[in-house]
């Protein structure tokens, strides 16, 4: 197949040599770490691309634009992980083809969720919130085991940690954001031992997300370039 999106593999390259990199900076594997690459925006070619260059794990942030591109690629059999604000509405229909779900961030989503017609449990992330803005979404840090209890009572998730998003780079510095990340992460391991999954870190602050022991990355323009303006 001609390369349609030109420089697409030498990015995917260069993020996992960085990933690699920033592991070894702390003396983790590389094998522990999952590399999501968000394609959100981009048409399927883009992600078909990227499945010949041996990604089987991407990321998108909107449900119709992810139904639409899992209904053309089935036949890649890639994971799709869900990873933007989840109507309730909608998340029977996400069910349908996202493996994972990085979003459940209230009890509704997790209601809906339980009565989804799946062949085996989505894994399940708690979203907590690092801001103080409630519409950044994400959970507060206080309803995490509320919302977590939730999910564990539920047959069609399996919880497998927590995701977050960091706060903009004048907010707060990453390191130490994602440092609570991980104060969150324990708490919820000590109430799921299995649960141990963090989903965190994006183009600007991966490296920073693994230093605080992130196991799933989500990068998208690092990997597919600018993103062209949402449809
Ligand atoms: C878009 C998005 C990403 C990827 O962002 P980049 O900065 O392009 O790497 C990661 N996580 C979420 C929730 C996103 O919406």
């Amino acid at each position: 197949m001609p390369e349609q999106h030109p420089g697409l593999a030498e990015r995917l390259a260069t993020v996992r040599e960085g990933v690699s990199a920033a592991c070894l900076d702390v003396s983790r594997d590389p094998e522990e770490v999952t590399l999501i690459v968000v394609t959100k925006f981009h048409p399927a070619s883009l992600v078909a691309e990227l499945a010949e260059l041996g990604v089987r794990d991407v990321g998108e942030n909107r449900h119709q634009e992810a139904q639409a591109k899992a209904a053309e690629l089935a036949a890649l059999d890639l994971h799709w992980h869900f990873i933007g604000q989840l109507q309730t509405k909608k998340a029977r229909q996400a069910a349908q083809y996202a493996r994972s779900i990085h979003s459940i961030d209230r009890e509704r989503l997790v209601d809906a969720l339980a009565t989804a017609e799946v062949e085996r449990p989505i894994d399940a992330f708690v979203q907590v919130n690092l801001t103080e803005d409630p519409g950044r979404g994400g959970a507060a840090p206080e309803d995490l085991e509320r919302l977590a209890e939730r999910v564990l009572e539920t047959q069609t998730l399996r919880l497998r940690g927590i995701m977050a998003v960091a706060p903009l780079p004048e907010e707060e510095h990453a390191a130490s954001a994602f440092a609570r990340l991980a104060g969150y992460s324990e708490r919820l391991r000590s109430l799921a031992p299995d649960a141990a999954a963090i989903s965190a870190g994006m183009t600007h602050d991966y490296a920073e997300a693994i230093a605080a022991g992130a196991t799933h990355l989500r990068i998208g323009s690092a990997i597919t370039g600018k993103r062209p303006d949402p449809r």
